[in-house]
């Protein structure tokens, strides 16, 4: 089971496991979630952006205001969905990689209905340029990919299954694997299904991020919209093993302090709620 330490650097919180104690750092995934409040409050998520093991990112909703270096070191994104949120950013990101020497080329994976609206609406040389026509050295800056439901990619030692989730729009859930470790990152959902199996299959997942958007007296909003509440946290969270560390996030910022209280009445053991200064080592084994 894990516990948090707390670290300056950046003002992230580490949650070790005591396997990591015995693997060392190496041996670990690292997921972290970026802050996107700018310094008001670090506890509130405007935008979402999860960083694994610093080359990858699941979103782009706060990565350019990410440091520089860890933005340059960013080799794939895999995107949800193509809500602004999970986006916001995407485009001072790719400006950011530019630099003087050989800039690094950028992957974006996501669904095809999420590429074709960025494609189409935004990287459209009106709103900002092209980058996937824009070539240094004969790479293109942003390569676009095409995710399939259910079909693993295999990357940086890693396997990243999309599952598609409840939503508004065609988005997936992420089911992050490497020879030991699982994580799972649901997604913007409504209450679901496909992605609770899935993730049970062959090995129990070791976190599983929620999102958790709206509380309990909106339910009605959050089902039409497809997000979760803490009562209906619960119920999905009936869908994966008690062993299983469940973190919520995506909590709008206009009710984070209500959404709180509700998720801590819950009462459930090894439910806790991201912040901007987490950072969480996943007791993975890397290849
Ligand atoms: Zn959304
Ligand atoms: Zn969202």
């Amino acid at each position: 089971m894990g516990s948090f330490v707390y670290d300056d650097d950046g003002g992230a919180i580490l949650w070790r496991f005591s396997l990591l104690d015995e693997l060392g750092e190496g041996a670990a995934v690292k997921i972290r979630l970026l802050p996107s409040d700018l310094g008001s409050d670090e506890k509130l998520h405007f935008l979402t952006t999860f960083l694994i093991d610093d080359v990858l990112a699941i979103d782009a909703g706060s990565l350019g205001f990410a440091a520089l270096e860890v933005q340059r070191g960013i080799q794939e994104i895999f995107l949800t969905h193509s809500h602004m949120d999970h986006l916001a950013t995407l485009p001072i990101h790719c400006e950011n990689r530019l630099v003087e020497e050989r800039p690094s080329g950028l992957v974006v994976r996501g669904h095809a209905q999420a590429l074709e609206v960025l494609d189409q609406n935004l990287f459209n040389d009106l709103l900002w340029p092209d980058f996937s026509r824009i070539h240094y050295a004969g790479e293109p800056l942003i390569a676009w990919s095409v995710l399939n439901d259910e079909e693993p990619v295999h990357v940086q030692g890693l396997t990243v299954t999309p599952v598609l989730v409840n939503h508004a729009i065609p988005t997936f859930g992420f089911i992050i694997d490497d020879t030991e470790g699982r994580v799972v990152i649901s997604g913007d959902t409504g209450p679901t299904e496909r992605i609770w199996d899935l993730c049970c299959e062959g090995k129990e997942p070791d976190i599983v991020f929620v999102e958790c958007s709206f509380p309990n007296r909106l339910e009605r909003l959050a089902r039409e919209s497809g997000h979760l509440t803490p009562a209906l946290l619960r119920e999905e969270i009936e869908k994966v093993p008690p062993a299983s560390e469940i973190v919520a996030y995506h909590l709008k910022p206009a009710f984070h302090d209500e959404i709180v209280r509700e998720l801590a009445a819950l009462s459930r053991e090894s439910l806790s709620v991201a912040n901007s200064k987490e950072e969480k080592w996943i007791p993975c084994r890397k290849t």
